[in-house]
């Protein structure tokens, strides 16, 4: 008898021809998710098993955050003997109270009971030894459950864990990383769809600070736990922002800096991460830059990638509930500035042209400017 952890999938069921590769690559990250408690893991049977750890809940903990697995549950693993699962069920209910019904799978089938009668037997040991149980077949308080595998298994919790696809099995991104509350929420999303990604960050010391950086490196560090780390690609940004601040017209400033951020990005995230996409958080409607216009201003500049805005139609409040779940909200509202807060205009103009910034931009050494941002761009790993 011993203690593991059952670890159910849920979409990666429905992936057809692909999905011995998903399962390996979930498996992967199960097991890389837990591999410093010495664990033993393994595929078996549609589960996910992890055993030989000194605390379960600790491995279920971790485990529930690896993207792909749908729910996690503590169980015993005994031998399948009606007298030892019977047992188990036992210690596992006492002291327990409310209303309970079992839940029997046997995909054994040479076990010589089936799981009606492996639900009944159960349910009656459980009846006799727990005083403070009753049976409820509709609305049970408690699911205990009894699976007849290679092995026996019970277990009566199913812990919910974050879904989604497994990372790796979606390819890569670039997500643009600023310090505020949409950025990290957005990486997430297309995170959780298998994307494996690295963050670009754009400073603009001396106006903003180290603080404001080591805030952003802690959110990538957040986001980097669901995926065994990340790359975060610092860019110096302040010689971009005072020419466009000093040569350019004041209410194209925003649109203007945003379109060399995506530029920047779109060179950083092929050469360095070999990214198929990028990411940002930008939101319909929420500031000035990202209206319809200047959104697609800012889209016409990057050609060889698409742009994922997950959250383009999320309403505020909702971008910060997830944020809450995800545990970035506290670090996002810390008060340091961005580059984009620093040379914001009076008056940005909502509906810019795109004529109107090729103009402005003609007024800047604009290639070399890009260059030198590529060139000057420092690796962090987090
Ligand atoms: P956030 O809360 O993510 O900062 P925001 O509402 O403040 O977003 P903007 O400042 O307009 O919106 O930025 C829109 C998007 O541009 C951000 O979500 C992020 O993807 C990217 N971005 C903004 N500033 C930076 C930066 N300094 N470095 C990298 N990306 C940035
Ligand atoms: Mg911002």
């Amino acid at each position: 008898m011993r203690e593991v952890l059952l670890v159910r999938f849920g979409e990666v069921h429905l992936k057809g021809a692909n999905r011995p590769y998903f399962l390996r690559m979930l498996t992967e990250n199960v097991r890389h998710s837990v591999k410093d408690l010495g664990a033993d893991v393994w595929l078996s049977d549609s589960r996910i098993y992890v055993a030989d750890v000194p605390d379960i809940m600790e491995a279920a903990e971790r485990v529930k955050r690896v993207f792909g697995v749908h729910s996690v549950s503590p169980a015993v693993e005994t031998d399948k003997d009606i007298d030892a699962i019977g047992a188990v069920c036992v210690s596992m209910m006492q002291g327990k109270n409310g209303t309970f019904k079992v839940f029997a799978r046997r995909s054994d089938k040479s076990f010589p009971m089936d799981s009606n009668a492996i639900a009944a037997e159960m349910g009656h040991r459980v009846l006799e030894a727990c005083p403070g149980l009753t049976v409820d077949v509709h609305t049970p308080e408690i699911k205990l459950n009894v699976e007849i595998r290679d092995r026996a298994y019970i277990c009566c919790e199913d812990i919910p864990a974050v879904g989604g696809m497994p990372i790796g099995t979606g390819g890569r991104a670039s997500l643009l990383l600023s310090g505020g509350i949409d950025s990290p929420v957005a990486g997430y999303s297309i995170m959780r769809r298998g994307v494996k990604i690295s963050a670009i960050h754009f400073e603009s010391p001396p106006y903003t600070g180290e603080r404001a950086k080591e805030k952003v490196m802690t959110l990538a560090k957040m986001l980097g736990a669901f995926q065994g780390g990340m790359q975060v690609c610092v860019v110096p940004f302040t010689k971009i922002q005072l020419e466009i601040h000093a040569k350019c017209p004041d209410e194209l400033g925003t649109v203007l800096m945003r379109r060399f951020m995506m530029r920047i990005a779109e060179r950083v995230a092929k050469a360095n991460f070999k990214a198929q996409a990028l990411i940002t958080g930008e939101n319909l409607a929420q500031v000035a830059s990202q209206t319809m216009d200047a959104l697609c201003c800012t889209d016409m500049v990057v050609e060889g990638m698409p742009v994922f805005r997950p959250l383009i139609g999320y309403d505020k409040l909702d971008i910060i509930r997830e944020a809450e779940k995800i545990g970035t909200y506290e670090t996002s509202i810390l008060p340091y500035e961005d580059c984009c807060t620093v040379f914001t205009p009076r008056h940005p103009d909502t509906r810019p042209k795109p004529e109107a910034l090729v103009k402005a931009e003609a007024k800047l050494d604009y290639e070399a400017l890009l260059a030198e941002a590529v060139e000057n761009a420092v690796i962090v790993n987090v």
